[in-house]
């Protein structure tokens, strides 16, 4: 859940950032975020394709994801999908397709009636839990990033820089 949301950190309509990772046997198969298809314009730079109060410029991150697979010609039966936002219907009715058998979603994002769809398919829904240690884990585990270190040492350097100009007497 952790990657799905690094992974929606890269959606391009901004109206909803979703991220989605399929698995496999505990492998990770295939990811995906709510953007436009490949080498179509997105969102983010030319505006939202609004039909009907929603915009229909991009895929939601199920779709890409499952769309990923089927270019890569990986099967998509038995897998499980998580993702940051339960699945709106068009999307549910594809992962039902798609032989999907469970979706583990962070949140619920507008009532679809997913979990009646869901338990009438054969699909398991569950709503990810994270504990207090797990989320922790992860805030500690960014702050760990390299790049933080660099900003922290050009930060160190630039006060520095300052602080000697500073000292220069008038
Ligand atoms: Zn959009
Ligand atoms: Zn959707």
């Amino acid at each position: 859940m952790a990657m799905a949301h690094m992974v929606a950190e890269r959606s391009t309509c901004d109206r909803l950032l979703g991220g989605a990772v399929l698995v496999r046997d505990k492998r990770i198969i295939a990811t995906g975020y709510n953007g436009s298809p490949s080498g179509m314009d997105h969102c983010n730079d030319i505006g939202h394709l609004m039909e009907e109060g929603h915009c229909i410029g991009t895929l939601h991150a199920e779709e890409n994801t499952v769309l990923q697979a089927a270019l890569f010609g990986v099967a998509t039966q038995g897998t499980t999908i998580y993702t940051t936002y339960a699945p709106c219907y068009h999307c549910l009715k594809k992962l039902i397709a798609c032989g999907i058998t469970r979706i583990v979603a962070m949140q619920v994002y507008r009532d679809t009636k997913v979990r009646d769809v869901c338990l009438k398919a054969g699909i398991r829904f569950e709503i990810f839990n994270p504990d207090g240690a797990w989320l922790d884990h992860l805030s500690d585990m960014f702050k760990n990033l390299p790049r933080e270190a660099q900003t922290e040492v050009k930060q160190a350097e630039k006060s520095k820089h300052t602080a000697s100009l500073n000292a220069i007497p008038e």
